[in-house]
């Protein structure tokens, strides 16, 4: 299947969709068209990787990814997302947890995909390990893809991060052979959690602490792609989330939810989605548009305002983000939106297919409070923000359909902000300590190391020098 830009309506495969990330003329890539399924065409497929498979294959018909998509699946849906009744609401209403990936938070599933694909786009063969050590592997190619730089240079994947995308990518792509990842990270400026999940990778996996602002991150990165002379020495891409490779494969734990629940009753599941960039939520709207049982789909965001003001104006205002407590949702001018404008049309037609809410610091903080005490579950700051819009809709609608809340973090990654809340608890059966997840307690005890550099793209190539002299 071709993708097109948003913008010019360029065409590119799947493939170069995957290695470009962003269109030539500076769009994002959609499907040129969107697949059909009904429900039974799920039938007798149980995992993730099974449903991926099925849902995925019609946009990698005819690419060289065609063939490895099996084990791209396989090696990107290893750990489990649950979609959890809540007990102790009346409602029906059930928690769709993303957030059991080695860095415990969503953005593993779409990374690992994105990692999977590119390992293979590069001709390497599949795993994390080297290759070799899957058992499906009687194809000789295994999927393998066109040969990678006539010139030898390795790809180098450049991430500019303000806490959650780095780690993932890092942990995605760490130990793949033939490919290499340059993290920039601002300094002093993400959780101590965060930066160790950044820094704790070695091997093929470098981290630069820069002494600036996450916008000097991304300034950095955005010059090293057009710097001719270190475009010579390097072939660089990107791994942001705007790729349709961290796109696609999200809407593969909707389809397992939705499909887990029409199975037991035949009936719809409705989404709330915590927002930023819209990546997660764009997700949910596609595999809804393809056929899936999903009903209503609400986003939910932080007080960074522009999607709802958006929907209920009909007018486009990209504003300058605001720090919240829910920081990897602090978008003003959410990417992705384009790509839902290109699909389903402007305010008007868009607000027939989504709804979205604002939810403000205060109230992130007081439902997670209130929930540790009630429900004995304590939300991260983004999922607090779901749970929350969620309970404010009318109570007709929560008590005559089934809604997933989506938790898009596991809360010991952010306990700078949440043990606070849920300590003034005291006797309660919720313990003040959060203990991380087996996952993220493995990455903390890694030894951390990584590069101070200042936020200019000198220092940023002298570094990359360094390490490629380091090297040898
Ligand atoms: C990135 C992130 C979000 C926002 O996801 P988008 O796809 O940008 O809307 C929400 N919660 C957490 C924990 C995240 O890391």
């Amino acid at each position: 299947m071709d993708f097109v830009s948003t913008r010019s309506g360029t065409r590119a495969d799947v493939a170069a969709a995957l290695t470009r990330g962003l269109a030539p003329d500076g769009g994002l890539y959609v499907p040129s068209s969107l697949p059909r399924f009904e429900p039974g065409d799920f039938d007798g497929l149980e995992s993730l990787t099974a449903i991926g498979r099925r849902l995925l294959a019609p946009f990698f018909d005819g690419s060289p990814l065609a063939t490895g998509l099996d084990a791209v699946c396989a090696e990107t849906f290893v750990f489990p997302i649950p979609l959890l009744r809540l007990e102790a609401v009346a409602e029906p209403v059930s928690v769709l947890e993303l957030f059991h990936g080695p860095t415990a938070a969503f953005k593993d599933v779409g990374a690992r995909f994105l990692a999977a694909s590119l390992q293979r786009l590069e001709g390497e063969p599949g795993g994390q390990d080297g290759g070799g050590a899957r058992d499906e592997s009687a194809d000789p190619l295994n999927g393998r893809g066109p040969a990678a730089d006539p010139g030898g240079r390795p790809l180098t994947i450049l991430v500019a991060t303000s806490g959650d995308t780095g780690g993932a990518v890092a942990a995605a792509f760490h130990e793949r052979p033939g490919i290499e990842v340059v993290v920039l990270f601002p300094l002093g400026r993400v959780s101590p959690r965060q930066q160790h999940q950044l820094t704790c990778w070695g091997g093929n996996v470098a981290s630069f602490g820069v002494r600036g602002s996450f916008d000097d991150c991304q300034r950095m990165v955005k010059q090293a792609f057009t710097d001719p002379e270190l475009g010579g020495r390097w072939r660089f891409s990107s791994a942001n989330s705007i790729n349709v490779g961290r796109l696609l494969p999200q809407s593969v734990y909707y389809a397992s939810a939705s499909l887990e629940h029409w199975r037991a009753s035949g009936a719809t599941t409705s989404f709330v989605v915590p927002t930023g960039n819209l990546g997660n939520g764009l997700a949910c709207v596609l595999a809804r548009a393809m056929g899936l049982p999903i009903g209503d789909i609400v986003f939910a965001t932080n007080a960074n305002r522009t999607l709802p003001d958006y929907l209920a104006t009909g007018v486009y205002e990209a504003r300058d983000s605001i720090a919240t407590l829910a920081s990897a949702m602090d978008v003003g001018d959410p990417s992705n939106l384009e790509r839902l404008r290109k699909l389903f049309g402007e305010a008007d037609a868009l607000g027939d297919q989504v709804t979205a809410m604002s939810v403000s610091d205060r109230e992130i903080e007081r439902r997670i409070a209130q929930d540790a005490g009630r429900l004995d579950r304590v939300w991260c700051p983004h999922s607090a923000t779901a749970m929350h819009v969620y309970d404010t809709l009318p109570i007709a609608v929560r008590s005559d359909r089934h809604w997933a809340v989506v938790a898009t973090a596991h809360p010991a990654k952010f306990d700078t902000v949440v043990e606070p809340l849920i300590e003034s608890l005291g006797g309660s059966a919720v313990g003040r300590h959060l203990e991380p997840p087996p996952a993220l307690a493995a990455l903390l005890e890694r030894p951390a190391r990584y590069v101070e550099i200042e936020p200019t793209l000198d220092a940023f190539a002298a570094a990359l020098a360094a390490r490629r002299a380091a090297d040898g």
